[in-house]
């Protein structure tokens, strides 16, 4: 994913510097709406964990490969074992250079009826460092960006198959988010070189968009001391949505990650989802002192395991678990 307005992130690192603790600035929040629930979520911050490290062992994620497919078999394998439902979508799609890439998007099912709730993370990783300064060419373990948001969603689903959610749930596993163009190629970055596998999904979903009332994204979940700002597409289309998640995400007790400020717009599979009608929030760690705005990992071989913190799993997955429990009671 990419930052959709540089300049974007200046207005915010200026508010950053300038606001520090000062409430005033801080979104309007209510704080009685949610009076009495006490909220929790049984959740496994081992589990998660070795879910990511599986992840990276099969090697780097990349459509076509032998590592891909491997590891699409054990997400499969895992999501048959503890949802209703689960299956491969695949299909192919057109790179930002033309060429085609075989793509499998992972769908698993809980519960029926409409008013669902779409959970999304993609499990495919970057082909390249390209914001490293060494070995650019090569592909990243991608442990935080594709494997941490995969590991939360498969926690999540075993939770599930022991307490199932009260609300029906799709979980969506997106391959080709991850594949566009590389800093140094020539080629203006359009937000449709992104998020592929979304986009596909959208022209073919298994089914109909209106079974959808939001979704949530889990993109760079994983690290140690992330910031969850509020980041723009998700206030735009999905504010009702996100409010509500950073307030139970605070009830937890995880006010030091989910934090009441702004952030920049990113083009990310939500932001395709919103495009298409499924109010959808991306839960991301986005850090307004990088020039590009995201934490200084992001696409570079320091992206792997050693960044992968056991609290930031509990903490996003707890909220998520939690905010979903009393999701029928959200209203836009
Ligand atoms: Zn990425």
């Amino acid at each position: 994913m990419l930052l959709r307005q540089l300049i974007i992130t200046t207005i915010v690192l200026s508010a950053f510097i300038t606001c520090g603790e000062k409430k005033s600035t801080q979104p309007s929040i209510s704080t009685t709406s949610h009076p009495k629930t006490i909220y929790s979520f049984k959740f496994s911050e081992d589990s998660a964990y070795s879910h990511v490290v599986k992840q990276v062992l099969f090697g780097p994620r990349i459509p076509g490969t032998e590592s891909h497919s491997q590891c699409a078999d054990w997400i499969v394998s895992k999501l048959s074992r503890w949802a209703d439902t689960a299956f491969v979508q695949e299909g192919t799609v057109r790179r930002f250079d033309g060429k085609e890439l075989p793509i499998k998007n992972i769908i698993a099912t809980f519960g029926n009826g409409s008013n669902r709730w779409l959970l999304v993370a993609h499990w495919d990783t970057r082909p390249w460092a390209d914001q490293d300064t060494i070995r650019i060419d090569q592909p990243i373990a991608g442990a935080d960006d594709g494997a941490s948001g995969v590991a939360i969603i498969l926690e999540l689903a075993r939770q599930w198959s022991q307490n199932p959610p009260p609300v029906p749930i799709d979980i969506l596993l997106v391959d080709a988010e991850d594949q566009g163009p590389p800093s140094w190629e020539e080629v203006e970055s359009k937000p449709e070189h992104w998020a592929l596998g979304t986009q596909y999904w959208i022209k073919n979903p298994h089914r109909p968009l209106k079974s959808f009332k939001g979704g949530i994204l889990l993109d760079m979940v994983g690290a140690h001391n992330p910031s969850f700002l509020m980041e723009g597409v998700s206030m735009q289309y999905a504010g009702w949505v996100l409010r509500d998640v950073w307030q139970v995400a605070n009830k937890l007790g995880y006010s030091h990650l989910f934090i009441f400020l702004e952030g920049p717009p990113v083009t990310d599979d939500h932001y395709f989802l919103n495009l298409a009608g499924i109010p959808t929030i991306d839960i991301i760690n986005l850090n307004p002192s990088t020039p590009h705005g995201f934490a200084p990992h992001w696409h570079t071989h320091r992206d792997s395991i050693p960044i992968i913190s056991k609290h930031t799993l509990k903490a996003v997955g707890t909220t998520v678990g939690a905010w979903l429990n009393q999701a029928s009671n959200v209203v836009p």
